[in-house]
């Protein structure tokens, strides 16, 4: 594998540090992730762009700032349990499991969901756990969690996500009724039936798609 550690501290300073994020887990978790380990063969030299990539399935290993910023605004803290809907390549789970205790990741493509686990096994990510399955009913035998972190975009907030978070507990997740009008939020449970809702900003992902999602297009749920 290439050395591209020196990059990978540059996309930190340039690409995140720069732009705001502050949170020094963040940026560490960021700082020690080999980001080029997670992008598809042939494009390891790409890894420290400031753009998402494909990784097979018509998905995207997405932007290395919108991972920190979604990290960060969750404020994962040592300790915690985090729910990650969306593995894709599972870069942003390894990321995320470089500050919690423990990740629980889950991801609708049983192929990206196979090379996600292998992958984060062999780079001795032993802390994270990967399923395959529909995320907007969450992991409900590991719930609650203190974070969940979606990377695709619903038309709503699912149900079973708020209801899976604990008291105190962040949900960052884009929601919009297509592509090009998703904002990212962060949902704070304050009490067992209260939840604060902050607009982080525009953002574009790939759909969210499941039972409390948007339908897969085949005229069945996912
Ligand atoms: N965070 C990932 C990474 O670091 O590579 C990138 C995630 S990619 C932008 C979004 C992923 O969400 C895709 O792999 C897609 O298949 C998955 N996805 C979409 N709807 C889903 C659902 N209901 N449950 C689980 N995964 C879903």
């Amino acid at each position: 594998m290439l050395d591209l550690s020196r990059a990978r501290d540059r996309m930190v300073d340039m690409q995140i540090a720069r732009r705001g994020i502050n949170d020094p887990h963040t940026l560490e978790a960021m700082r020690r992730v080999p980001r080029e380990a997670f992008v598809e063969a042939g494009f390891e030299e790409f890894a420290y762009e400031d753009s998402p990539l494909p990784i097979g399935e018509g998905q995207t290993i997405s932007q290395p700032y919108i991972v920190a910023h979604m990290i960060a605004a969750a404020a994962i803290k040592p300790g915690e349990t985090v729910l990650d809907v969306g593995t894709g390549s599972g870069y942003a789970a390894a990321v995320a499991s470089q500050i919690a205790d423990r990740v629980y990741t889950i991801e609708r493509h049983p192929p990206l969901a196979e090379a996600a686990g292998r992958r984060l096994h062999e780079l001795g990510y032993d802390n994270v756990e990967v399923r395959v399955g529909d995320g907007t009913k969450g992991w409900p035998e590991a719930a609650p969690f203190d974070v969940i972190l979606v990377a695709a975009g619903g038309p709503e907030v699912p149900r079973a996500l708020k209801e899976q978070l604990v008291t105190g507990g962040r949900l960052v997740i884009p929601v919009g009724l297509d592509e090009t009008s998703q904002r990212l939020l962060k949902l704070t449970r304050t009490s067992q039936s209260d939840y604060e809702t902050e607009d982080l900003g525009a953002v574009m992902f790939v759909p969210l798609i499941g039972e409390q999602g948007w339908s897969d297009g085949s005229g069945n749920l996912a």
